[in-house]
């Protein structure tokens, strides 16, 4: 907040909509594709590169400084290296220079997708930081969840990614899971812990309508109880801690100083430019900021961006209200750093305090902490930050 036009940094993230095939929790814009062909991937590229283009073209950001690139999916490392490496050079050339640091270019990896041989060719390609998606070091909950890989595959992904020569790995986990035990996750949390990440995500299972999880789990009584899972979450809290990680995101660690540099554009509310199926995109101006999102159909977002250079399904510009509440939500998800009061005043004209009265009865019940007009989830807050936000509503 408070910078100005052409010294605002931009993120890019592509979505690679494929997978290998379609697990039985996901809502996420993907479509089972095992057999992805050299055409296939080479015309969705030549597409996002031409909706990339245009945007840049009609949003005229192509001075901004490039800060991150972000592969996610889907499964993005089902693509070769070599497409991988055209949409990084064609992403840095489509604008005028980067951060001094270069830009972080993060790909998504599933543990059967890689090997050491393509985790070179991505490093080649110029990834800067690989985020693998162990979910489980268990293999009975990895079976639950419909995964493609073992536990035992999932940590020599992770050994092959340090031999490409990634020094920036992130790993994910889930807690919540049908038939997981706090002993589960507990064995999973200190395996993952023994291989060292740099990054580490921990997402509860939520049952998304629409999904085969949703139909087999909705109504029964086959999921961890609330009491087990919040103890996973503590648990997790307390072991990481230990181990020295930052626990800088309600659901995101990182060893000081390799927190996601893309993800914390999110929480900061900068702007993004989004491509592919289903992408989302924000850019902070006119007035309170606006969005627009792609559809999440493969064959009208290829049609689309073909004949017109954009997919787009919808949009919709931010009211003062909508814009703060966001700011609020997304900043106080940022544990450390939380919400500063001064920025906020710049930006909307009032403090958080008086702009959401609310916060005041959470500070008094210990969910919220205040130091000046600086706003900051407590440890009890972080557990129970969904009733906190929507306390803020
Ligand atoms: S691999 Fe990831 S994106 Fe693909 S279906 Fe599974 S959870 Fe969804």
């Amino acid at each position: 907040m408070g910078v100005q036009g052409e010294e605002r940094t931009i993120g890019v993230y592509l979505h690679i909509p494929f997978c290998l095939r379609k697990c039985p929790y996901c809502d996420f814009k993907s479509v089972a594709k095992p057999g992805l062909t050299e055409a296939e991937e080479g015309a969705y590229a030549d597409a996002l590169i031409k909706e990339l283009s245009s945007v840049i073209e009609r949003e005229g950001l192509s001075q901004r400084p490039l800060e991150t690139v972000y592969f996610g999916g889907g499964t993005p490392a089902l693509l070769s290296p070599s497409v991988i490496k055209r949409l990084v050079g064609s992403v840095r050339g489509a604008f005028a220079g980067c951060c001094p640091k270069g830009p972080e270019i993060t790909m998504e990896a599933n543990p059967d997708t890689v090997s050491v041989e393509r985790l070179k060719g991505f490093y080649e390609a110029g990834v800067t930081r690989i985020s693998i998606g162990v979910q489980s070091l268990n293999d009975r909950i990895l079976a639950t969840l419909g995964r493609t890989h073992t536990a035992g595959r999932a940590v020599e992904a992770f050994k092959e990614a340090r031999e490409a020569g990634f020094d920036n790995i992130g790993l994910d986990l889930m807690f919540g899971v049908p038939g997981q035990s706090v002993e589960d996750w507990e064995e999973s949390v200190a395996g993952l812990l023994k291989l060292g990440p740099e990054h580490i995500s921990l997402y509860g299972l939520t049952l998304e309508e629409g999904t085969e999880f949703f139909k087999l789990y909705k109504d029964t009584k086959r999921l961890p109880h609330e009491d087990d899972v919040t103890e996973m979450y503590e648990l997790a809290v307390r072991t990481l801690k230990d181990a020295g990680y930052v626990h800088y995101e309600i659901s995101n660690w990182a060893r000081p100083g390799m927190e996601a540099v893309h993800n914390s554009r999110y929480w900061r509310i900068e702007d993004y430019i989004g491509c592919g199926v289903g992408a989302h995109s924000f850019l902070s101006f006119p007035e309170w900021g606006r969005r627009w999102w792609n559809t999440p159909s493969l064959e009208e977002y290829i049609e689309g961006v073909s004949v017109k250079g954009s997919a787009i399904k919808g949009d919709e510009s931010l009211a003062r209200n909508e814009s703060m509440l966001e700011s609020m939500v997304l900043g106080l998800r940022m544990l450390e750093r939380g919400i500063r009061g001064d920025c906020f005043r710049e930006r909307f004209g009032t403090y958080p305090k008086e702009a959401f009265p609310a916060s005041l009865a959470l500070i008094g019940e210990g969910l919220m902490a205040s130091k000046g007009e600086d706003l900051t989830l407590t440890r009890k807050g972080a557990v129970l930050s969904d009733s906190v936000f929507l306390r803020m509503l």
